[in-house]
C-alpha cells in the first residue's frame, strides 16, 4: 500500500488545535481516566452561539437559538449554554430533566421528538414549549392539562410535506409532523383546545442540506402564521429546526481528490481504498458506476451560521423578497435548533493504540482501545483523519528501527476496535497517517462533539462508556474537570461568577 497518501485533515480552529497540541496533558488524562476519552470545550459552544446571533443581528431578526441536545450527552455544554440566552431543544424525558437540572429555565426549552406521557407531563408542568408532532399528541396534551388544571402550555405544531409553488412535493417525506395538506384540521383542533394550549408558532426540521427545500418550507410557514392570525390565534415564531451542517475538513482539494479516487477504486482503476472494497454506496456494474455516495459532505464551503445567512438571504420562492426580509416585515421571530453546527469544534475523542500488526496480505492493522460506536465516523458517514499524539519521550520511529516493516513515513492503515467482531472497524477506509503509530500512542479524533462521540456509545462487552472531560483555559493554561463536575462558575475563586467567559 505505497500509493501516495490521501489525507483528509480535520479543520481545526485555534482552541481545539491548541488543546490537541497538549501532548503531555492528553496522555496524562487518558492514563488516568481510560481510553477512549472524550474532551469537550464548553467555551466554544458559547462562541458558536454568538456567531449565530451575529447572523440574526445582520438580518435584524429576533428569536431564540436552541441547541439540539441529542447531538451530545455532555453536562458541561448544556450548563455553559444555561449561562447564556440560548434555548435547549430536548427530545426525551431524560434530556428535559437534564437541562432543567443544568439551570435552563422552562421558557427557553423546546420539547421535541416522539413523546411518552411522562415526557409530556413534565414539559406541561414546567411550562416548556411543546413541539406537537401530531393531532393525537395535541389531544393527549390537552387532556393532561385539563386533568391536572395546569396553565395553558405553549405549543408549536411541527409541519411537513411542504410543496413548491407548482404542485410537486418538494420536501422529502417525513415520519414527523403534520402534513401541510392537513393544516385546516390541525388549526381547527388548536382553536378547540385554546383553553389548554397556546399556539406560539409553527416549526419544521428537514434533514437535508438543500437550501431550496428549506426556502419553500420557510415561506410556507409565513403563510401558515398569517392564516393562524386570521383565525384569531396569535403565534409569532417560526422554528426552522436544525441541519445547518459542519465543514469537517481543512482542505476542499483533499476531499475532492479523495472522492474521485474512491470512485476510481470502486471501478477497479486503482488499488482499493477500503476494507474488502466497500464502496460507501457506490458499486461497479459491468464497468459502470452505480449507486450514490452515502457520505456526509465533509468539506462544505457554506455551513453552520453561514448557511443560516444564505437561507435568510435566499428569495422566497413565491413572494420573491429575501426570506429574512419576509420575517422582518411580518414581525415574526425566528427560532433555530442547530445540533451539529453548535457543537462544531466543541470536542475530540482520544483513543490509545494497543497493537500494530500486518496481515499476511500486507494490510497494516492498528488496534485501538475503543470501538466503532465510541466514534461514529462510519455510522454518520464522516470521513476525517485522526491526529497521532505520540507518547511523550517515544523514539521518532515506532520501535526505534528503520526498515520495510516500520516505515517512518506516510502509511495506510486500518483502524480496528475492541469488540471481538470481524465488523468492528473504526472506519472501513484506509486511513493514511504521517507515520506508523506505536502501542501507547494516542490517536485524537477531532471535532466529534456533534453526534460522533456519544450518540451511539454503549457498553458492549461491558467496556465502559468513555468518560468526558471539560477543558477550558484559565490564567493562560488549559484546565479540566470531569464533565459532570463542570459548572460555568469559578469554583476556586470565591463565589464570583465568571460571567460570559472564563478569564
Ligand atoms: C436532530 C434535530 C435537530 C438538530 O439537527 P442538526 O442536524 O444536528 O442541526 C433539530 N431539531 C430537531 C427536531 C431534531 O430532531
Amino acid at each position: 500500500m505505497r500509493s501516495s497518501p490521501l489525507y483528509l485533515e480535520p479543520r481545526l480552529e485555534p482552541p481545539l488545535r491548541s488543546l490537541l497540541a497538549e501532548r503531555d496533558l492528553l496522555h496524562t488524562l487518558t492514563d488516568a481516566l481510560g481510553s477512549p476519552l472524550n474532551l469537550l470545550l464548553p467555551e466554544q459552544i458559547a462562541d458558536n452561539l454568538a456567531r449565530f446571533r451575529a447572523v440574526y443581528r445582520k438580518h435584524r431578526l429576533t428569536g431564540r437559538i436552541h441547541f439540539a441536545h441529542k447531538a451530545n450527552r455532555s453536562s458541561a455544554l448544556v450548563r455553559r449554554l444555561a449561562a447564556t440566552d440560548a434555548g435547549l431543544d430536548v427530545a426525551s424525558l431524560a434530556e428535559l430533566q437534564h437541562v432543567l437540572g443544568a439551570g435552563c429555565p422552562p421558557e427557553r426549552i423546546m420539547a421535541t421528538g416522539p413523546k411518552n406521557r411522562e415526557y409530556l407531563w413534565l414539559a406541561a408542568r414546567t411550562g416548556a414549549t411543546v413541539h406537537l408532532d401530531s393531532r393525537a399528541e395535541l389531544d393527549a396534551l390537552a387532556r393532561l392539562v385539563r386533568a391536572h388544571a395546569l396553565p395553558p402550555v405553549p405549543v408549536m405544531p411541527r409541519l411537513s410535506g411542504f410543496r413548491a409553488p407548482g404542485t410537486t412535493v418538494l420536501t422529502r417525506p417525513s415520519r414527523f409532523g403534520t402534513d401541510v395538506a392537513e393544516l385546516d384540521g390541525l388549526l381547527d383542533a388548536l382553536e378547540r383546545h385554546r383553553d389548554a394550549v397556546e399556539t406560539t408558532g409553527v416549526a419544521y426540521h428537514l434533514d437535508t442540506t438543500g437550501v431550496p427545500e428549506k426556502a419553500v418550507a420557510l415561506e410556507t410557514c409565513v403563510t401558515v402564521l398569517n392564516e393562524c392570525r386570521r383565525r384569531g390565534l396569535n403565534p409569532r415564531t417560526i422554528d426552522i429546526g436544525g441541519g445547518f451542517g459542519v465543514s469537517y475538513l481543512a482542505d476542499a482539494a483533499q476531499w475532492e481528490r479523495y472522492t474521485s479516487e474512491l470512485t476510481d477504486a470502486v471501478l477497479g482503476r486503482r488499488p482499493a481504498l477500503t476494507w474488502q472494497g466497500h464502496g460507501y454506496g457506490l458499486r461497479a456494474e459491468s464497468g459502470r458506476l452505480r449507486g450514490a455516495l452515502g457520505l456526509y459532505p465533509a468539506h462544505r464551503p457554506v455551513a453552520a451560521e453561514a448557511y443560516l445567512d444564505e437561507l435568510l438571504s435566499t428569495p422566497a420562492p413565491t413572494l420573491g423578497r429575501p426570506l429574512g426580509t419576509l420575517l422582518l416585515e411580518n414581525l415574526y421571530d425566528l427560532a433555530v435548533e442547530p445540533g451539529r453546527a453548535l457543537a462544531d469544534q466543541c470536542g475530540a475523542t482520544l483513543a490509545r493504540v494497543l497493537e500494530v500488526r500486518q496481515t499476511p496480505a500486507g494490510e497494516r492493522l492498528v488496534r485501538l482501545e475503543m470501538n466503532a460506536r465510541d466514534v461514529g465516523l462510519e455510522e454518520h458517514g464522516v470521513l476525517m483523519d485522526p491526529l497521532p499524539v505520540p507518547r511523550p519521550g517515544a523514539p521518532a520511529t515506532p520501535d526505534g528501527s528503520e526498515g520495510p516493516d516500520s516505515p517512518a513515513g506516510p502509511v495506510g492503515v486500518y483502524l480496528i476496535g475492541n469488540l471481538c467482531l470481524e465488523t468492528d472497524l473504526i472506519t472501513r477506509r484506509t486511513v493514511f497517517l504521517p507515520r506508523l503509530p506505536a502501542p501507547g500512542d494516542l490517536l485524537a479524533f477531532a471535532n466529534t462533539a456533534g453526534y460522533l462521540m456519544d450518540f451511539s456509545a454503549g457498553s458492549a462487552l461491558r467496556h465502559p462508556v468513555a468518560r468526558k472531560v471539560a477543558a477550558y483555559r484559565q490564567d493562560g493554561a488549559w484546565r479540566w474537570r470531569l464533565d459532570e463536575q463542570y459548572w460555568p462558575v469559578d469554583v476556586t475563586a470565591g463565589a464570583e461568577h465568571r460571567g460570559d467567559g472564563h478569564a
